[in-house]
Order: structure tokens, then sequence, then C-alpha cells
């Protein structure tokens, strides 16, 4: 009777033990977990949304601990695309044909100017490779050698650079932009990239500086490669500029815009070999490449057809793992495979936040309102495809939507129709100007109403812009 008693309450501590057991740890070893898994959760979600530059960064050191400059790597990219050939199949190509160097050139070294802010000409000239007479030149038509010129476009300072080219460098165009040496260097980078999309020439270099870049290759696509065939298609305005600069050029005794075109020029060659052997492959070689090589048959051929060797076809190949295994966007770009890859919008229009994202009159405001002048031109801040150009009377206006890839769309409202220039299928660059603020559908102001889309959805564009 006792022991069974005993045998009883035994039993029945035995049960408490096992309940306090599963309250005060096992419950609290489950909640840590669950504590953890969200926390994770939290991060990669977080990682994913909100785009870092770290990995660019991490992407440019890669690319420079495998000695490719990133600038190099830039052009690389952009004639596979127009070629139509894996970008990183081109870079080995070009690395392993001979031809290549480490280094895009700019780097004139010991540069010496003479004459007002002849340092920070100096400067800019030996870090992009821009003779200096042809900075000097820029600056005396843009500005007349006063810092503090606006001019009505929003382009500011010495060698008006417009506010995007600022954000795109990390520069406010209100400020920093502003100081001379920081407006030289952002100028002289610009210059340098358009001279170098055109092999040097300085008309067409100067005719991208004014007109923009994008209106020279497409009137270059519809009329022919030289400055003289275009011409007569550019607005008055940049007829004008190239004629004035050209003309102070020579007299600042300029005679080569700039060095490091020969680096592209090579490039553009093999591209060109490779995308015709793989047209017309080499008698045999389509069946020769399956057993040679994993590569893509047309492209083994391609590239067989450069030194008719299938060791230079495997050496390629194998290169080309290392070169796809980084791949380095400048903060805010898409890369020519129009993912995104992280980084950060500069602002579309050069204006006033007045209204943020979030809860507004009742329900979700889903984008920024940026107040500017009707007129003020509202820029791409990235690559990408116009997927909508339509009116919405009661709302939006005319508005306009970019698929940037990856799953990125931004949204453009309140614009007048006879202001928007781009149509639904355009591919637009960064920094193209798409349309102008307006003040239709309704708007209280004028006013650009701004939306980023994360796979469909509306997202606080704030942390996607620059500060
Ligand atoms: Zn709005």
């Amino acid at each position: 009777m006792v022991s069974n008693l005993a045998r009883n309450a035994i039993d029945q501590l035995k049960e408490t033990i096992k309940l306090k057991l599963l309250l005060y740890v096992g419950f609290p070893l489950l909640g840590a977990v669950l504590v953890l898994l969200l926390f994770i959760f939290l991060v990669i979600g977080l990682n994913q949304g909100i785009p870092s530059i770290t990995e660019t960064a991490k992407s440019k050191q890669e690319a420079s601990q495998l000695g490719i400059d990133p600038e190099l790597m830039k052009i690389y990219q952009e004639i596979a695309e127009k070629y139509g050939i894996p970008w990183e199949i081109l870079a080995a190509a070009h690395q392993a044909s001979g031809v290549a160097v480490s280094s895009t050139g700019g780097g004139t070294t010991n540069v010496n100017v003479s004459g007002q802010y002849g340092t920070e000409i100096a400067a800019a000239s030996s870090k992009y490779g821009v003779d200096p007479n042809l900075i000097k030149a820029i600056i005396q038509q843009e500005s007349g050698w006063k810092p503090t010129v606006v001019s009505s476009a929003g382009a500011v300072g010495l060698m008006q650079v417009m506010p995007f080219n600022c954000q795109s460098s990390g520069l406010d165009p209100r400020t920093t932009c502003r100081e001379p040496a920081k407006n030289i260097m952002t100028g002289t980078k610009i210059i340098s990239s358009y001279l170098k999309r055109v092999n040097g020439d300085l008309k067409l270099g100067l005719a991208s500086y004014n007109g923009g870049p994008n209106r020279v290759s497409g009137l270059q696509k519809k009329y022919g490669q030289s400055y003289e065939s275009i011409a007569s298609y550019l607005p008055k305005e940049t007829q004008n500029y190239v004629v004035k600069v050209t003309g102070y050029y020579a007299k600042y005794g300029g005679t080569t815009p700039i060095q490091g075109v020969d680096q592209r020029k090579s490039i553009e060659e093999l591209a060109q070999k490779i995308s015709d052997s793989k047209k017309t492959p080499a008698a045999g070689c389509l069946d020769q490449a399956k057993s040679q090589t994993k590569l893509n048959p047309d492209l083994a051929c391609g590239l067989y057809g450069v030194k008719n060797d299938w060791a230079y076809v495997k050496q390629v190949e194998s290169s080309s793992q290392t070169f796809k295994a980084i791949s380095s966007p400048a903060p805010g770009e898409i890369n020519s495979n129009m993912k995104y890859s992280g980084g950060r919008f500069p602002w579309p229009v050069n204006g006033r936040l007045t209204s943020k994202f979030g809860p507004r009159w009742g329900r979700n405001h889903n984008g920024l309102d940026i107040a500017a002048p009707i007129g003020t031109p509202i820029y791409a801040p990235a690559d990408g495809v116009i997927n909508i150009s339509k009116a919405n009377p009661g709302g939006f206006g005319w508005y306009v939507k970019i698929d940037h890839g990856g799953g990125f769309e931004t949204l453009y409202g309140h614009m007048y129709p006879n202001t928007v220039t781009v149509k639904v299928g355009d591919r637009v660059k960064k920094g193209q100007k798409i349309a102008e603020v307006g003040n239709n559908g309704h708007s209280t102001g004028p006013h650009l109403h701004w939306e980023v889309h994360v796979h469909g959805k509306p997202v606080n564009p704030e942390p996607y812009l620059m500060k």
C-alpha cells in the first residue's frame, strides 16, 4: 500500500518534471530557434530587397585582381552585346589573342597644364586619357570658364554636367558637382566615354556630349557612321556646338582627343571576326567542334575562325569561366543581360521630394512625388525597355513604365503626351531623356509621380535612390 502510494507519487513527480522540462527548456528552445530563423529570413530578405553596393565593389575588386580594368570590362560587355557574343567569351578571346593589354590606357603621365584650373584639368586628363586641350575647349564653350553657370536644362559648372551625370558620379548637382575639380573630373569622364564609343572621333564625341550619345548612335544606325552623314539630322544647337568646340580645340593646339581607343578598335575587330566566322563556319568545323569543346558549335567555330587553332578555342573556353564568375556593373547600372544587379538609381528628375511613399488620403501613395517646373527633363535612371505608355486621365495622366529586367520596373506619371519621347517596345539607356515633367491627370501641381516595382509590387523607392 505504502509502496504503491510512493510509486504513484514518484510517477506524478516524473510527470511534473517532464512538464516543467517542456515548459522551461523545450518551449524557450523552440522559441529561440524560431527567432533565429526569423532573423536569418529577414537578413536574406533585406539583402535581396534593397540593392547593395558592396556586391559591385566586390566584383570590381575581383576584376582588378584578375588584372582587368573595370572600364575595359565595360567595353567588352558593350561590344559583346552589339555582336551577340557572350561577353566572357569575347574578353577571354581578346586576352588570349595577344593584342590585349591589362588596362584601357588613359593614364597619360606627367600632364602639365598651364593657365586657369591647370591642376584640375591635368588630373582629369591623366585619369581618363583625354587631351587637356579638349577639356579646355569644352570649358570655353560650355561656361566661358565661369564655375557658377547653370543652364536652363539644369546643367552645372565649368563643363555643364547634367544632373543625372552628377548623380551617377555620386555628386549633388546643387553643391559638390559645381566644384571645379569634381566638375572637370566628371565632365572629362563623360567626354572620354563618349569618345571611346565612337573610336576617338572628335566631332561624333562632341555631338554626343551636346546632343546625347543615344541620339548620335541612333542616327548612325540610320544614316551612316561618319559625323558628316548624320550632321544635318542633329539639332542646330548641336551642329553649332561641334563647329565651335572643334575651333577652340584647334586654337588650343589639340590634335589627338583621346588615348586608348586602339584597344577598343582591336576588340571590335575581334568581335567582327568571331561574328563573321560564326555565320560562315570553316568546312567541317561544326563536326569537329563537338569533339573539341563543350561550347555551342556555332560559337566555337566563330572562335576557331580567329586563328584556325583548336588550342586557342580551348584556351578561350577555359579562361572564359573565370570571367563569367565576375561581372562589374557600376552602381545603379544594369548589366548587359538586363538583370538588376544591385546599386542605386540616380534621381530621374532634378526636383524636390514633396510626398513620400506610404498612407495618404486614406490609401497608399505608391510612389514619390518629385516637384519640378513643367518641361523639366525626366531621365531613365537605368537601362530598360518601355512596357507601358498610355493615358490615365483620372489618375497618373499620361504615364510610362520601364522594365529594367530582374523583376524591376519604374513608373512615371503626370506627363503631357506630347513630351513623351519613347513608345512601348523602345529600349532606353540610363540617362536617356524619356519625357518632361507635367501636371496631367489627377495632380495638384507640376511634379513627377515616380514608382519602383519589384516583381509587380510597388515598393518604397527611397532606398533605391541615390542620396
Ligand atoms: Zn504621387
